[in-house]
């Protein structure tokens, strides 16, 4: 009940801070962030900065999982829907709220472990996680995806997803060197991927595998 109450309190804060899709506050009302941290973090679950996993990784702040979800869904609700980097799954949990179908890839063999223990105990069966040592390949064998959310930072537009990407879909990456990062969607119309720059963010780095590393 605590918890109910805290969510409520973090729906306000996020319609204050203008995200005014109801069905994307829906949702994040209805996911227990709180079973996305660690037990001593559950305290700060609902306050809205991003959190340690561990790793060196975090979970993000809910403001940027309101504002990514929210341009997600902006032109229509995707049928299937790519994630690369599923970290703690909160953001995984929220599309699983919304959506009908996600694949979200994770390349620490932990996280991904703990991420798919808390879809399973939490009844999210429409959310399939893969782990994957460069998730910027994408899922080949599961695509094309209407939309794709990287929730890593990555130094370059990784236009290596573009293929992956349905005709009419759109992509949101968090693109630049750490600490002058901006938001990106890229949308696709036929041959055509048109870009268009928002938001300054702040992810820990997508970490790209170069083809000349050795996989082990
Ligand atoms: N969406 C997450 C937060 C992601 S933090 C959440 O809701 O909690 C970024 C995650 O991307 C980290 O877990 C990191 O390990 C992962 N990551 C970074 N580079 C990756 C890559 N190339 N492929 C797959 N996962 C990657």
């Amino acid at each position: 009940m605590a918890s109910a109450r805290s969510r409520a309190r973090l729906i306000d804060r996020l319609r204050g801070l203008g995200i005014e899709n109801d069905t994307v506050l829906a949702a994040m009302e209805k996911v227990p962030r709180h079973q996305f941290v660690d037990e001593a973090m559950t305290s700060r679950a609902y306050d809205d900065t991003a959190l340690p996993i561990g790793y060196g990784q975090t979970i993000s702040q809910p403001y940027i999982v309101a504002q990514m979800t929210q341009l997600l869904i902006a032109d229509g609700l995707p049928d299937n829907v790519l994630e690369i980097g599923t970290g703690s799954g909160y953001q995984g949990a929220v599309l699983a709220e919304i959506l009908p179908s996600i694949y979200t890839v994770e390349r620490i063999e932990p996280l991904y472990e703990r991420a798919r223990r808390r879809f399973a105990e939490l009844g999210y069966r429409n959310v399939r996680a893969r782990l994957a040592r460069d998730g910027v390949l994408g899922l080949p064998d599961y695509g094309p995806f209407e939309a794709i959310l990287v929730t890593a930072g990555a130094e370059k537009l990784p236009t290596s997803l573009y293929e992956q990407l349905a005709d009419g879909g759109r992509m949101i990456v968090p693109v630049g060197p750490t600490g002058d990062q901006r938001l990106i969607v890229v949308r696709r119309d036929g041959g055509y991927f048109e870009q268009e720059v928002l938001d300054a963010v702040s992810f820990v780095p997508l970490i790209e595998q170069r083809s000349d590393e050795p996989s082990h």
